[in-house]
Formats: C-alpha cells, sequence, structure tokens
C-alpha cells in the first residue's frame, strides 16, 4: 500500500500538437486562421492592470448579456465558461448523475470517455452507420443521458434538426447535450429546441468560429431551470471561471456580428476550393459542414501522407483509431496554407 494507491487515475485526453517554428501550416486543430474583430484589438488596448487587482464578475454578466442580446435570448437562457470544454465538462457533472449509461457515437469528439471516466460516469458507445452518420434510433433506449456534437467531430457528418428533435423528444428523462463548436460553418443550430423541450442544452464555442481559442470562451443555452443547475455546480466548483481580459475581449468579439459572418463565408469559400482539389487528387469524403474535412484516399494509406505532411511542416490530424485510421482531418486554412498543403500533396500521392 502507498499514498498511489488513494490518487485518482485518468487516462487524459490528448490535444493536438502546438508545433513552434515559425513556418509551419498548422492545420491539425480546427483553429481559426484569421484573426478575430478589431475590436478586440481595440478591448485589449483599455485593459486596465489597476482592475486587475480585483476579482473577475463571478456571473459574466457583460458577457452573458452580450451573447443573449445578439442570439436574441434572455440572459437567464446563457451560461458562459473558460470554453466549451469547461462548459462541457460542468453539463457532464450537472446533468449527467444517474446510475444508467450516457451514449455517444463511438466516433467523436474524445473529450466525453475522458469525462466520463473522470466523473465515473457510466457510459455506452453507440457506432456510427457505414458513412459515419449517427442513427437516431440508437439513442431510444434507456440512458442517463445523451451527447453529441452537431456537425459530428472529427467526422465532420450533420445530424438534420428533425433528428436531433427525435432523439431529444424520444428521451423526456435524460438531458442532451448538442455540441455545437462547429455550427457556424453552415450546419443548422438546433437552438430553437430550448424553446420546445425542456431537456436540452446547446454548447457553442469562441475557439473555431470567433477566432479566440487562445483566450478560452465557451458558452450554453437551455431554459432558465437548466441552466440554474448549471450555475449552482460551476459555483460550487468555481466561482471565477472566466478572468476579466475573458470578459471583456470576448464581449468584444461577439458584438462584432458582421465580422463574424465575414470570416465564416471567407473560411466556407476556401472549403468549397479545398474540396474540389481534394477530390481532383483522389480523396473521398462527405460534404463539409465545418471548418475542417475528413479525407481517406483511394491508395494512399493516411499515416504516410500525414508524415510526408509533418516532413513539410504541414500538420494535419490524424487518429490512430479503429474505423478512422485511414482518415486525416484537414483544417480549412487560409487560401494561401491550403496552397502550400496541395502542392505537398501533388508531390506525393
Ligand atoms: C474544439 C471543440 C470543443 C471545445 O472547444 P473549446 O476550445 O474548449 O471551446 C468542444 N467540442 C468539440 C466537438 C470541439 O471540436
Amino acid at each position: 500500500m502507498s499514498w498511489e494507491s488513494n490518487v485518482r487515475k485518468v487516462v487524459p485526453y490528448t490535444p493536438g500538437e502546438q508545433p513552434k517554428a515559425a513556418d509551419i501550416v498548422k492545420l491539425n486543430t480546427n483553429e481559426n486562421p484569421y484573426p478575430p474583430s478589431p475590436r478586440v484589438a481595440e478591448a485589449i488596448r483599455t485593459l486596465d492592470p489597476n482592475r486587475m487587482r480585483l476579482y473577475p464578475d463571478p456571473k459574466i454578466e457583460d458577457l452573458v448579456h452580450a451573447i443573449a442580446l445578439v442570439y436574441g435570448r434572455k440572459d437567464e437562457e446563457v451560461f458562459v465558461g473558460i470554453g466549451s470544454d469547461d462548459v462541457l465538462a460542468m453539463c457532464f457533472m450537472t446533468y449527467f448523475n444517474s446510475e444508467k449509461p450516457i451514449l455517444f457515437p463511438d466516433i467523436t469528439y474524445s473529450f466525453y470517455d475522458v469525462w466520463a471516466e473522470m466523473l465515473r460516469i457510466p457510459y455506452s458507445t453507440q457506432p456510427l452507420d457505414d458513412h459515419f452518420h449517427i442513427r437516431p434510433q440508437d439513442y431510444m433506449r434507456e440512458n442517463g443521458g445523451i451527447v453529441f456534437p452537431n456537425p459530428n467531430a472529427p467526422t465532420g457528418s450533420v445530424l438534420p434538426l428533425s433528428e436531433i428533435e427525435e432523439i431529444v423528444k424520444g428521451n423526456p428523462d435524460s438531458v442532451v447535450i448538442v455540441d455545437e463548436a462547429y455550427v457556424d460553418f453552415g450546419a443548422e443550430s438546433a437552438l430553437p429546441l430550448i424553446d420546445k423541450y425542456e431537456n436540452v442544452i446547446i454548447t457553442q464555442t469562441f475557439s473555431k468560429s470567433r477566432s479566440l481559442a487562445g483566450v478560452r470562451v465557451g458558452y450554453a443555452f437551455a431554459n432558465p431551470k437548466m441552466i440554474k443547475y448549471l450555475n449552482d455546480v460551476k459555483y460550487s466548483f468555481n466561482s471565477y471561471t472566466m478572468n476579466y481580459p475573458g470578459i471583456l475581449l470576448g464581449t468584444a468579439e461577439v458584438l462584432d456580428t458582421v465580422h463574424f459572418r465575414k470570416n465564416c463565408e471567407k473560411i466556407m469559400r476556401t472549403r468549397a476550393n479545398a474540396s474540389a482539389r481534394f477530390r481532383e487528387l483522389g480523396f473521398s469524403f462527405d460534404e463539409s459542414c465545418s471548418n475542417f474535412l475528413f479525407v481517406t484516399h483511394e491508395r494512399v494509406p493516411a499515416k504516410e501522407i500525414f508524415e510526408h505532411l509533418r516532413t513539410k511542416h504541414i500538420y494535419v490530424r490524424w487518429f490512430n483509431k479503429p474505423r478512422i485510421d485511414n482518415y486525416l482531418r484537414v483544417t480549412v486554412g487560409t487560401d494561401e496554407e491550403m496552397e502550400r498543403l496541395f502542392s505537398a500533396l501533388e508531390e506525393f500521392v
């Protein structure tokens, strides 16, 4: 016996690499290739060091209010956290408190099983079909909660709103979390469902479509009762999640809806061009509604392409996991970055 027998041992989530070299083309963690709104730069200039003596606003009122305003919701329907990873972890803690297993897809965001293991929540994974689509009927069995991203990650496949509604409606006794980290790149949000159903929560993030991965801002929408339960858990854990700069910069960013839309449109245009290039080179994939493409090549194994690209200082994501180990997840970068990617691919595949 030793103190180690009392330690909570977990297998941690593995984040994508953050290489330091200057000439890297970084297409491996779905960050936005463009800077945030110019209003963020202006807000940085107004940061007051003296204000940093004080604890930040525990209610994060300014940012909650700005998000509510932009999405036409009430403040009581919004929750904010340190990136949606924080929001999702709080959701797991709050809503998944049953002896029954929670359900999520076998191929999905690899944080879900990490949180379930850490929080000792029983879970059962539901296999995606052969086209990597979620089958709503798999979620119609007894469960302690449901979570899935839409679009799914890393496959990028989209579940139509009608099928999300089917899952929410068919599970009135458990909470359904829809993780919309990529929804701004062309998918339909399930946000309207919070008016129709008591048991659904939608999470989103500033890390992808709003170019603020480095600041850590995530948020969620649900009915006021659900948000109240979530806040109770948050205040029992850490009252001051968002720091003062994060609140200020997040607020500046979300209010610039014009810049946000232009930014997303630029990425979607680059994605359309990249899709055509990938097909010409013998890759196949589903049409993407996110800021990444999940591609497989007709001849060349994904691992070899991944390694070749690395030697060219181009980073994409390869998951050494069953069913998807012949796929690459490629973030949509700038046109110039994609040009470098395609010249490296042309000489190899
Ligand atoms: C990126 C991502 C998140 C979390 O992003 P944050 O940076 O923590 O906001 C959550 N879910 C999925 C599916 C993601 O891809």
